[in-house]
Order: structure tokens, then C-alpha cells, then sequence
């Protein structure tokens, strides 16, 4: 399939298009931002974890029925997905208090949560993704009630299929970020999963040592953050134990960019 323009460049990845108005090419970047861009670097081979990682758990997802934007992965760092309009919510998920509601609302960070607690964000950068509720989405008509009770359902199975995903492999399902899309194909339009799904959206902690397996590592200054996603790859079986897949192409990487 060829590649076209470029047609949108993110944070953390970008969108060309293709022969195929139906479809898209997604790109994930090594650039690393937080705080509403306030902190920035590049951390080689975080795009290939995340590619990879992203794919493993939509292809999941698309068994148990959830359908989602992901076509096919076609190399380290790009997939082929399906052209939707984003809708401008971020659907953040929480199953652990931690994070920006710690702050909010003064909760005790690390408090398990009786059931998982539904947040809704406006994706909009330069008003910091701010926090909104559920009448906004319907007052400004960023989505329709039928659009979010379906979002709504397929959140609850995502999330469930997920937490036991990762119980499976000793981590535990803190918190995550999904975004949906319309598609439109045929003259019918569907409400799909799309974005992402990588240790950059969600939180992640070993079951054990509560260690951080996700972006707070960079958010935090915590370091080893390819140490810590290629860690989730492998146990979700991703990467074999012996080769590390990431860490050897980070090298040639760095040694190609070097003789340069
Ligand atoms: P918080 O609201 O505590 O900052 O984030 C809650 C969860 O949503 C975390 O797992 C975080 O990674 C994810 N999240 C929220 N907003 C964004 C965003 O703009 N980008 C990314 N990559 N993740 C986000």
C-alpha cells in the first residue's frame, strides 16, 4: 500500500494517507511529552514498543468483539488503520486512584476504587484536556446519548478484558485513556475503538513491587522507561524472554545514526 501526505501529526505519532480513502497509515513517534507539552524529549524505540504493544492488545480486543481501527501492523513503527473522525473525548479509565485525580480531588493515591470510575476529558490541548461531564458531551453535541451508551458498554468489556490481561502477567491495570472514532464506509457510519492502547496511555504496575511499567517513569523522572515497556512486552509474551527485539534495534540505531 503506498504511502500518502501527511495529513495529521500528533504528540506521539503520525497519520498519512493511503491509496485507500477508507484507510490511513499511523506512525509512532519516539517523542516522549507531558504536562500539556510543557516536558518533551525523544526516547529511541519507544514508538516500536508502543507499535508493537498497541497491536497485541487490539488484536485481543478485536476477538472479543471489540472493534477497533487497527488493520494491520506493517513494519516496527507503522500500521495500517481505518480512517475515522476522532470524537473529542478522552475516556479515562481508573480503577486505582492515582494521578491527576489525586490532585483533584485530594484522594489518597493508590486507593482501589469499589468500581472502575468513568472520567470524561475535552481533547483539546491548548485548554489542558480539560474535565467534563457527560451533559457537556451531549449539550455541545460531541457525541449523541446512543453514541456514548455504546462507548459506554464497550469501555466496561475493554476494561474488564484488560485487568485480567494483565493480572495474568502480574500487572496491575491502574488507569488508562481510550479515545473512539466514527467510520464511515458503504454509507453507514460505526463508533470503532481507535488510537492507542501502550504503556503511554495507561498505568501500569507490577502486581508485586507496585513498580511503574508505564509513562511516569518519564513523568516522574523515574528513568528506564524502555527497560519498562520492553518489560510489559515480553510478559505479555510480545518479546521472547532471551532476544529483546526493541533494545537490539535501538542499538543498530544508534550505531547506523552514528557512522553517519
Ligand atoms: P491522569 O488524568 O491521572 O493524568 O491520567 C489518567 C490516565 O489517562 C493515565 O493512564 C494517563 O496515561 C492517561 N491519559 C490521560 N490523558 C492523556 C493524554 O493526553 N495522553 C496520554 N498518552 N495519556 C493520557
Amino acid at each position: 500500500m503506498k504511502k500518502g501526505k501527511k495529513l495529521y501529526e500528533g504528540k506521539a505519532k503520525i497519520i498519512y494517507a493511503t491509496s485507500d480513502k477508507n484507510l490511513v497509515i499511523q506512525y509512532f513517534k519516539d517523542d516522549a511529552t507531558a504536562f500539556n507539552n510543557l516536558k518533551k524529549t525523544t526516547i529511541e524505540g519507544k514508538g516500536v514498543l508502543n507499535n508493537r504493544i498497541s497491536e497485541h492488545i487490539l488484536n485481543n480486543l478485536s476477538q472479543i468483539g471489540i472493534k477497533n481501527h487497527l488493520v494491520k501492523r506493517l513494519n516496527m513503527r507503522e500500521q495500517i488503520i481505518k480512517f475515522v473522525e476522532i470524537i473529542p473525548i478522552e475516556f479515562i479509565v481508573r480503577n486505582v486512584a492515582t494521578g491527576s485525580i489525586t490532585k483533584r480531588l485530594g484522594i489518597e493515591d493508590g486507593t482501589v476504587l469499589k468500581h472502575p470510575l468513568l472520567e470524561f476529558c475535552l481533547k483539546d490541548d491548548e485548554l489542558g484536556d480539560p474535565l467534563i461531564a457527560e451533559e457537556h458531551i451531549l449539550a455541545f453535541d460531541w457525541a449523541t446519548k446512543h453514541e456514548l451508551e455504546k462507548v459506554k458498554k464497550m469501555i466496561l468489556r475493554i476494561n474488564d478484558f484488560m485487568i485480567g490481561m494483565f493480572r495474568g502477567v502480574g500487572i496491575k491495570l491502574i488507569d488508562f485513556k481510550l479515545e473512539f472514532g466514527r467510520f464511515k464506509s458503504n454509507g453507514k457510519t460505526e463508533i470503532i475503538l481507535a488510537d492507542e492502547i501502550s504503556p503511554d496511555t495507561c498505568r501500569l504496575w507490577d502486581s508485586i513491587t507496585d513498580k511503574k511499567l508505564d509513562k511516569d517513569r518519564f513523568r516522574k523522572n523515574l528513568g528506564d522507561l524502555i527497560p519498562a515497556y520492553t518489560e510489559v512486552a515480553k510478559r505479555l509474551g510480545i518479546l521472547h524472554e532471551q532476544s529483546n527485539v526493541s533494545s537490539v534495534n535501538v542499538t543498530k540505531l544508534r550505531s547506523i545514526k552514528k557512522k553517519r
